[in-house]
């Protein structure tokens, strides 16, 4: 398999703490086995060790924002903002404008 995969957008995959602002990667996430279902985990803030209160943030550089849409952009996945939602790679998808013209 030889799949040109530097088209591909690679995910940030930051994260942030709700209960103490920690900001980080998702790597540094502690995992643990759901005990309330075997196929699941449960990831928790490295930093003030509570659990389920850690948020995916939007993958725009700099930007820190709890993710709110997920879309697909070339061959790879975006998850961002609201804010930066279709307008992260500089070309803003352009609003069909609605020929609402009457006579
Ligand atoms: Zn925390
Ligand atoms: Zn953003």
């Amino acid at each position: 398999m030889s799949d040109s995969l530097d088209a591909v957008v690679v995910h940030p995959n930051r994260w942030r703490c709700k209960e103490c602002c920690w900001r980080g990667d998702g790597s540094a996430l502690k995992y643990a086995p759901n005990p309330f279902d075997k196929d699941a985990t449960i990831c928790g803030c490295p930093s003030c060790l509570n659990v389920e209160c850690v948020e995916l943030v939007c993958d725009v550089k700099g930007c820190w924002e709890q993710v709110q849409c997920g879309f697909p952009e070339g061959k790879g996945y975006r998850q961002t903002c609201g804010k930066h939602m279709h307008n992260t790679s500089g070309q803003p998808r352009l609003a069909k404008t609605k020929n609402e013209d009457r006579p």
